[in-house]
């Protein structure tokens, strides 16, 4: 029993599809420059970050708002900046939603936390930032957990292709999964949801690796070393969870995210919904030793080092192989 609601499941659908919109709304600019400066020094963010998480909050304050919330971003950074970037939140959200909203309604919405620790949504209104800024691959990702495991996950893929045979043909798709219940892709714009599945290969000359675009997201060098050890087919390189959705559907057959400095942890939003869909299609992530990956210590992931997906037949030796290559 995961408490899932169908009203519940339909609704986070339906914010993360508006999120969406927003996103390829403001990607479509000539420009992305809604907020200068950098929230951290090294993690962007944007006008359409604040906007989608505005989206995403509002709805689960409606449908569930007791429920605790782990959320990448948050008012501050956005009150401190000028008023043309404020109230072009402010408009994006309200045109979006078709309320008319103050811009202190916008803020409590992207602030929005419920008490209830049983039930917990971890949200990135943008996983893939900088692939966003870039234009290239971003996603729109929720994943609600119950005591720690993902129970429902989203991911709103607005620039993956429909038919990975076509990459240039129509774009967008909405991902989910519900535990015990499978994996599913539906077109962004609408349609009916199609069973997903990983893709069922044990040549390893056949199996693609899917890695971050961003180098200093992972460790190159390590990747190879992977690829050349096992005989991997081909390495494709792609932001955000948006890798998460490629390797449910057939895609791709193993995601390595090697921990890039001793002391980094992974963000839970960054995987919980990917993780969820992935073991749903009936892969398997765990973390670079093996060990099952634990979403209950907060916005960090502070007991896992490292993420290591895959389709399934390759995974014991996968962890092999980084246990070696990391050892040279
Ligand atoms: P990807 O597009 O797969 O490279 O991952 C994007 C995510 O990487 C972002 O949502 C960030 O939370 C996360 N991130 C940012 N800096 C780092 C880093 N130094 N190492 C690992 N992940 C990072
Ligand atoms: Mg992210």
């Amino acid at each position: 029993m995961t408490g899932v609601s169908e009203l519940v499941v339909d609704a986070i659908l339906a914010a993360a599809r508006v999120a969406a919109r927003v996103c390829v709304r403001v990607q479509g600019e000539s420009t992305l420059s809604g907020v200068p400066e950098s929230k951290t020094g090294d993690e962007p963010v944007t006008i359409a970050d604040y906007a989608a998480q505005a989206i995403l909050l509002h709805t689960i304050a409606r449908v569930a708002p007791t429920h605790s919330i782990l959320a990448e971003e948050s008012s501050a950074h956005l009150r401190g900046q000028g008023e043309a970037t404020r109230l072009r939140v402010r408009d994006l959200v309200a045109d979006a939603l078709g309320e008319s909203l103050s811009f202190d309604a916008v803020c409590a919405h992207i602030d929005h936390a419920g008490t209830d620790a049983d039930y917990a949504w971890a949200i990135d209104p943008i996983d893939g930032t900088r692939g966003f800024i870039r234009r290239d691959q971003y996603c729109v990702a929720v994943a609600l957990l119950h005591r720690g495991a993902p129970v429902l996950s989203v991911l709103a893929c607005p620039n993956l292709a429909h038919d990975p045979a076509t990459p240039t043909g129509p774009r967008g798709v909405l991902f989910h999964a519900i535990r015990g219940q499978g994996a599913f892709a539906t077109p962004l714009e609408g349609g009916a949801p199609r069973r997903i599945h990983v893709r069922d290969v044990t040549d390893p000359s056949a199996m693609r690796i899917l890695a971050s675009v961003e180098t200093a997201h992972g460790d190159p060098a390590l990747i190879d070393r992977v690829v050349r050890e096992l005989r991997l087919g081909g390495l494709v390189r792609m932001d955000s969870q948006v890798k998460y959705g490629a390797l449910a559907r057939g895609d791709g057959e193993i995601y390595v995210r090697p921990r890039n400095r001793p002391d980094r942890r992974e963000n839970v939003w960054d995987h919980a919904p990917g993780v969820l869909l992935v073991e749903e299609a009936g892969g398997k992530a765990t973390d670079i030793d093996g060990k099952p990956l634990d979403f209950a210590t907060g916005r960090k992931m502070l007991n896992n080092r490292g993420i290591v997906v895959s389709h399934g037949p390759a995974h014991a030796k996968l962890l092999e192989a980084l246990r070696t290559a990391e050892g040279d």
